[in-house]
């Protein structure tokens, strides 16, 4: 009970004090044998209904009470008991004169932390609103406050909206009782007011404090000694910030990854990071399922039918959920010239982009578009520091409990994706530690590979999980779901190859690089696992084997082309743009990395783009240092 100096007739000092309560005051403040200024609401056969505060109120039973009432007179009253039920009996006070003395009410509030323990009693809270959602029953408010996120349940009438002027952003006080539902806690509604003024600008800061301070990412020792990838990790911090800030402000994530294994590698320990850290910071159990979803990207960037699909998703998600609009995390993807469109879309509303890639950016072209990006070319290394490796640091800095589901993870990224990197044999013998020799995890990659196509637009949280072993543990039905995978993967390539392989065709090259071309529309099987992309690398590999570097592999289909190459200095973006200009009516776009990539162009036009390129490659330079990339891109 907070009592405050005397209001009004304070003059005579031997008064005896009677308190009244604020409005807002609750049963808390009212103390056992001390009078109480209440107000007289209804009068029945056994005694008077007094009002304290609005929500204070009780019985004076008529054997105690003396003389006549009516509603609206005052009295003032004790508090007599507190029945089982909950109900407050009162008794009248004799007193002629006394001083009034106003009492505000106590509102120490309980932190979302303190929730358990204080499960049955009323408490307050403050914080801002981050979700609305509108049930067929009550009204769920999302309450952020300093240590966490609770729902909060008001009840106006079934399926109508409650306290209809609060909206999200809304720094709110909230009176109410924690209570157990369905394994969380929810606090039950009694009170629920906007703060204005003073007030709200203390809480505001006073949350800001508080959320800036949490978002810190953990300092976590690199799993490997790699000078090249410390350039990257002051702006991997950044963005493991900004993803614990968004799970903090209760924002969903959507999380686009290239369809491809390194992709993978990427997206599901940040995934799994990312529900973990939603798992603390949430009271509600369900919040992992409803404020992350992972979903692959079929080509090598971000395509309008993703964007507006997510866009759509978004708005029916604020809509029906009174969710915030999501951020969007491209990982292995997301980086180059060919994404702008889908992102300008998604600049039409509040939706911050996040990118973390390996292929070769046009930090001009996305730069403005992007909140964060993280690309190795950036800081002059290259694609040999995958997505995955990446990744598997940024979820580590999000949830480093997770280190120990994570060592072998970058060792298949980069099996993957064909890294060169010299840290290979470090992640290598990181996975080795773990119990996973490189056939283990070729295999792993295969089978990734395998079920990404397979599962086309689908997440397949779980079979993903269950095939990279993160988050798992029934080790034997990974061990044989990894293996069948990996043999049904390889047994397609052949059945593939035995079809494909008569009818590459082999030219020399100006520069002595060896050309082979194959048309994958009509001598491959359409719409099976090997796709085009995948059954070029695979014959690409063979003729290496066969005739050595420099080699230059086309697969093309009526309206596309893939490209490999290993041992000459391609610039395949720059090829894109070369080809666009000098071909009119072409319908020349595409790209990738630098020596591996796709073209697409009007089926009219094939043999001109085609020749065109092949005389580009023609002029290459061949690479005599190191026989360069070989990374597997659709
Ligand atoms: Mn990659």
């Amino acid at each position: 009970m907070t009592v405050e100096p005397a209001g009004e007739s304070g003059e005579d000092d031997g008064d005896s004090v009677v308190y009244d309560l604020a409005s807002d005051c609750t049963e808390t403040d009212v103390e056992q044998d001390q009078p109480y200024l209440a107000e007289i609401n209804g009068i029945v056969d056994y005694g008077v209904f007094v009002d304290l505060s609005d929500s204070v109120s009780g019985l004076v039973h008529e054997s105690v009470l003396e003389g006549t009432y009516a509603v609206g007179d005052e009295l003032v009253v004790e508090l007599e008991a507190v029945r089982d039920n909950g109900d407050m009996a009162f008794e009248p006070v004799d007193i002629e004169e006394y001083t009034v003395e106003p009492v505000s009410h106590d509102y120490t509030l309980t932190g979302t932390d303190r929730l358990e323990g204080n499960v049955g009693d009323q408490i307050h809270l403050e914080g801002k609103i981050v979700q609305v959602k509108q049930t067929a029953g009550p009204t769920i408010f999302h309450v952020a406050d300093e240590q966490g996120v609770v729902p909060c349940a008001a009840f106006e009438e079934a399926g109508v909206r409650a306290f209809p002027a609060v909206e999200v952003g809304d720094v709110v006080r909230v009176t109410g009782t924690p209570e157990h539902r369905e394994g969380s806690v929810q606090i039950e509604v009694d009170g629920l007011s906007t703060l204005d003024g003073e007030d709200a600008e203390e809480a505001r800061e006073r949350l800001e404090d508080a959320l800036e301070e949490r978002a810190e990412p953990h300092d976590v020792e690199p799993l490997i000694d790699w000078p090249a990838f410390e350039k990257l990790r002051p702006n991997l911090k950044e963005v493991a910030k900004l993803l614990r800030r968004t799970v903090l402000e209760g924002r969903p994530i959507r999380v686009r990854h290239h369809a491809d294994g390194d992709g993978m590698c990427a997206a599901v320990p940040v995934q799994i990071a990312l529900e973990r850290f939603i798992a603390d910071v949430h009271e509600d159990e369900d919040a992992p399922r409803h404020l992350i979803k992972r979903l692959p990207a079929k080509a090598p960037f971000y395509e309008m039918e993703d964007a507006t699909r997510d866009l759509n998703f978004a708005l029916e998600d604020r809509e029906k959920h009174g969710q915030q609009l999501p951020l969007l995390l491209m990982l292995d993807n997301g980086s180059t010239a060919e994404d702008v469109p889908a992102y300008e879309t998604l600049a039409h509303y509040d939706i911050p982009i996040v990118a973390v890639d390996h292929h070769h950016p046009d930090p001009d072209a996305v730069g403005e578009l992007l909140d964060a990006h993280v690309n190795p070319y950036l800081h002059d290394e290259d694609y040999r520091i995958t997505t995955g490796m990446c990744c598997v640091e940024l979820a580590r800095m999000i949830y480093p409990d997770l280190t120990d589901e994570l060592r072998h993870v970058p060792a298949v990224a980069g099996l993957s994706d064909r890294s060169k990197a010299n840290a290979m044999d470090d992640y290598l013998e990181l996975a080795a530690e773990e119990g996973y020799d490189e056939d283990r995890l070729k295999d792993l990659s295969e089978a990734l590979d395998y079920a990404a196509f397979w599962l086309r637009y689908n997440s397949g949280d779980q079979l993903i999980q269950d095939l990279l072993q993160v988050d798992g543990n029934d080790e034997e039905r990974h061990r044989e779901l990894v293996s069948f995978f990996a043999d049904r993967a390889r047994e397609e390539v052949d059945e593939q190859l035995d079809a494909a392989m008569p009818h590459v065709e082999r030219e020399e090259l100006d520069n002595d690089a060896h050309l082979y071309r194959i048309d994958v529309e009509n001598h491959a099987h359409r719409f099976t696992y090997p796709a085009p992309g995948k059954t070029t690398g695979e014959i690409h590999d063979r003729k290496i084997e066969e005739t050595g570097d420099p080699v230059i592999t086309v697969g093309y289909g009526p309206d596309f082309a893939v490209l490999r190459s290993d041992g000459v200095r391609l610039d395949i973006p720059n090829m894109v743009s070369e080809l666009e200009e000098e071909i009119p009516g072409g319908g020349v776009s595409g790209g990738g990395h630098l020596v591996v990539g796709s073209i697409k162009f009007v089926k009219g036009k094939r043999e001109d783009v085609i020749d065109a390129l092949v005389e580009k490659m023609a002029d290459a330079d061949i690479d005599e240092e190191l026989s360069s990339a070989a990374l597997i891109d659709d």
